[in-house]
């Protein structure tokens, strides 16, 4: 019997209660916050969707490794096992581990990029775009074409154009271009999945013209479950040989645990090529430590490789993929727009099309992530002009392409009757939606402004409320 409900697959040892407050308390709260997000304690929020980066639980079996954990400075036993692990997976033969992705990106890009150099992606994330131009090298995306159609569903979004790409590679010449990166899944344009065609294809493009092709895995058993759920021919296959076979088309890889192994903490660097991976052990013990811990203690190398298993249970994917489904499901019946289908780790609502009254200018999706937590306590982050933050000569802020709230869903530590709340407040905002009125800026500063700014309700009330009189005192 094929039941409907899919259920958790776990059961809770150990809680933690929520942030409850009332409306009228996270009203104060917003303000001293001045409306933005990064700047509520965490204890102030009842459901945190912010991230699900380094918010997942770790298992029993987790906090057991943590306990054995090896801490020896050089050769810990810790070590071993996640550098077999990570080899058993991706069959790299050079394993390096980071304190967590971002340090992976800097050491290699530190190693292959540079002035007059092209690294080329479906996307890049944005911490890896950031470390491939401080090297000054520059990062060009080429997603397809339907991912920049929000409504419309399409399997994998998550794709490279490759056509796109050739005819770049043709016009820089590949000499200029040390790598190209897929991220999997391609968090900046919704946590799409990459195909395994694409891949191949992509694969085959870079043997063509002699560019290693690495993955940016952080989500891979998401893609990878996501190929079998969706891809012809793979749904009688074990996520953990579509996962080995993603690896298999790839030179290398680089990871943020804090995704996909189920950790806090960590991350690792991995490739064939010894040549790179000598260099880069190099920058490691520079930045980060010896390179049997690279900044980690011992107890999260442990950690980690146990996660990188975990992960790949069939019935922790089906639940973890079926939640944001749910979540998606939801909004869409109380006819809030949205990134469709959802992504692996969440839900991004479209702003722009479900607040048309505010303008770009304004922050339609910083006023909804306000009004989110205003009505529910619930946190989520703004992608639009405040997270872009392209300014005009006089210090403007210009409009962005897209205005989202995306709903990361932490793994393992909501259940359903939490999302059901999150699809309640929604529906209250749909409600109320013309109500909400857009934000202005009171201080932004240059570098990476959505998270210090600054910024006011315009004209009187709480700006972000659904209430008809704002919420004026
Ligand atoms: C999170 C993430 C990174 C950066 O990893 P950190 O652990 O946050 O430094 C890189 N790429 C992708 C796709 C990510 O999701």
């Amino acid at each position: 019997m094929e039941w409907k409900t899919i259920i958790e697959p776990f059961k809770i040892k150990s809680v933690e209660p929520l942030g409850i407050t009332t409306r009228e308390e996270r009203l104060h709260i917003l303000g001293t916050a001045h409306y933005n997000l990064f700047n509520i304690r965490a204890e102030k929020v009842l459901i945190d969707l912010l991230t699900d980066s380094g918010t997942g639980a770790m298992s029993a079996a987790q906090w057991g490794g943590i306990m054995t954990g090896d801490e020896s400075y050089a050769g810990a036993r810790s070590y071993y096992n996640f550098e077999n692990e990570i080899k058993g997976l991706t069959g790299f033969d050079e394993v390096i581990p980071v304190h967590q992705g971002r340090a992976a990106e800097k050491i290699l890009f530190t190693v292959i990029g540079g002035k007059n150099r092209y690294i080329i992606s479906n996307s890049h994330f944005d911490t890896t775009r950031a470390n491939v131009e401080f090297s000054g090298a520059q990062a060009m995306d080429f997603p397809v074409k339907e991912a920049l159609d929000f409504d419309k569903p399409a399997p994998f979004k998550g794709n490279a154009d490759i056509q796109a790409m050739e005819k770049f590679i043709k016009e820089k010449g590949a000499k200029n271009i040390p790598l190209c990166v897929m991220t999997v899944t391609n968090n900046s344009l919704g946590g799409q999945p990459v195909s395994m065609e694409n891949l191949k294809g992509v694969q085959n493009l870079c043997r063509k013209y002699g560019i290693p092709m690495f993955l940016d895995c952080a989500r891979f058993a998401e893609n990878a479950y996501l190929i079998k759920l969706r891809e012809k021919g793979y749904a009688q296959c074990p996520v953990r040989e579509i996962a080995e076979e993603m690896f298999e088309l790839a030179d290398g890889a680089w990871m943020s645990a804090k995704k996909d192994a189920l950790v806090n903490i960590g991350g690792f660097l991995a490739m064939n090529n010894r040549e790179w991976s000598a260099s880069a052990r190099q920058l490691l013990i520079l930045t980060e430590g010896f390179s049997t811990y690279g900044g980690l203690a011992g107890r999260d190398l442990e950690a980690i490789a146990i996660g990188l298993r975990e992960v790949l249970d069939e019935n922790y994917l089906q639940y973890r993929i079926r939640s944001a489904q749910y979540l998606g499901e939801g909004l869409l019946k109380h006819g809030v727009p949205i990134i469709n289908p959802p992504g692996g780790h969440g839900v991004y609502v479209n702003a722009k099309k479900f607040l048309p009254h505010i303008k770009p200018v304004n922050f339609p999706a910083q006023a909804l992530a306000c009004a989110l937590y205003l009505e529910g306590g619930i946190r989520g982050v703004e992608i639009g002009t405040l997270m872009f933050g392209r300014r005009d000569a006089g210090g403007h802020f210009l409009p962005a392409s897209m205005e989202l709230v995306r709903l990361a869903i932490p793994r393992r530590v909501y259940t359903q009757s939490h999302i059901d709340y999150v699809i309640e407040v929604f529906g209250c905002l749909a409600a109320g939606k013309t109500n909400i009125k857009g934000l202005e800026i009171i201080e932004a500063s240059q570098v990476l402004p959505h998270f210090t700014a600054k910024l006011k309700p315009m004209g009187k009330g709480a700006g972000c409320s659904t209430k008809k009189s704002g919420f004026q005192k």
